[in-house]
């Protein structure tokens, strides 16, 4: 007996037919192909899939027209198709246990998860995890503001928003949250952010700090212990830096740091994520470029505070989040980031460049995990 009571060959998969005895199941979503030579007639079968007729009746309709031996193959058939999600129970969200805004609003990142995942258990495991998580995000600039935006389309609802800044001109035509009042009113960049996205996501329950990331911050009493992530977009006074000051709190906490954004050179970048004890931290990038970079000696600039200046697209920026929103989502759909890198798409070029980063083996923040 089958778990999957009336069978459905979900819409997110194409089938095709090579010759008599060779089926191909296409996933739409993430073009994996699964290919099986089977009898024709249990091919010819696939149509009864509906979902409107019981697993046992369509068994014994195929024992009554191709005998015993097909009518097993025919059961042996539908339980593979089950494990690889391609046949579901037609009402499988409904029964996830999700509440019904959840279902909703996440139907089509659900069968997404579907096809990565497999099995509808897994794909709603992951939308479960996602709403139970708490994410704390440092920097509420473009990159950071876009990142948050994605991640409430997710479905994370719980957030701590840090940023000490207010919103000017320039931030308006780059952010997801910002309009005109704000800059002209000089709003606080966390509470701005807040304000809007209590009115768009109603359910989202938001925290705000804006309180400047110093060397005096007690990062323990700003990071609540519930925290599933942080996240750095921090780039005052320089991504570099706040990113070394989270990730030597985060590698002692066993908590994972997403480092995406910062000015000029982060624009359009594939940030890291720093999975203490896999990945390497933010010393051992510190440490990597510092010897990469030995050779190049700056020279002083005439201007101070360069950052106001400093070139960049809306479109990068939301690059940047979208690159940043899909890492932290293989973190919960458990496909993992094992190796360091990172990454910028050269607008110029319209290309990719990535590198990876070694854990450093005598690292003195990460290398005893
Ligand atoms: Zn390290």
């Amino acid at each position: 007996m089958l778990p999957v009571k009336t069978p459905y060959l979900r819409d997110g998969i194409d089938v095709y037919v090579r010759g008599t005895e060779e089926v191909h199941f296409v996933f739409l979503a993430t073009r994996t192909r699964i290919v099986l030579r089977i009898r024709s007639c249990l091919i010819n079968a696939l149509v009864w899939l509906d979902g409107t007729s019981d697993c046992d009746i369509l068994v014994s309709r195929m024992v009554n027209m191709h005998g015993k031996q097909a009518g097993e193959q025919f059961e042996k058939l539908l339980r593979y198709l089950e494990q690889k999600g391609i046949v579901v129970q037609p009402d499988w969200l409904e029964q996830s246990g999700l509440d019904k805004l959840t279902v909703a609003t996440q139907q089509r990142q659900l069968s997404f998860f579907l096809d990565l995942l497999g099995t509808p258990d897994q794909a709603i495991a992951v939308q479960r995890k996602i709403l139970e998580a708490r994410i704390i995000c440092f920097g509420l600039g473009a990159v950071g503001g876009w990142l948050v935006r994605q991640l409430l389309g997710l479905g994370f609802r719980q957030f701590v928003l840090v940023d000490h800044d207010a919103v000017s001109e320039s931030d308006v035509t780059r952010h997801a949250f910002f309009d005109a009042t704000d800059a002209v009113k000089n709003i606080n960049k966390a509470e701005a952010a807040a304000t809007k996205i209590r009115e768009q996501f109603q359910d989202a329950d938001i925290a705000i700090n804006t309180a400047a990331l110093t060397t005096q911050t007690q990062l323990d009493e700003v990071i609540p212990t519930d925290i599933s992530i942080v996240i750095n977009t921090a780039d005052q006074p320089y991504i570099g830096y706040t990113s070394v000051v989270l990730s030597r709190f985060c590698v002692s906490r066993r908590l994972p740091l997403f480092v995406a954004g910062g000015f000029d050179a982060h624009l359009g970048s594939l940030g890291e994520m720093i999975i203490p004890g896999i990945t390497p931290c933010a010393d051992c990038y510190a440490e990597h470029f510092s010897e990469a970079l030995k050779d190049w000696v700056p020279v002083v600039h005439p201007v101070d505070d360069r950052r106001q200046a400093s070139g960049g697209l809306c479109s990068m920026a939301v690059f940047s989040a979208g690159a940043a929103a899909m890492q932290i989502l293989r973190l919960f759909t458990n496909e993992g980031t094992t190796v360091g890198g990172r990454g910028e798409m050269l607008f110029e070029r319209y290309r990719l460049d990535t590198f990876t980063v070694e854990r450093r083996p005598d690292c003195l923040i990460c290398s005893n995990i």
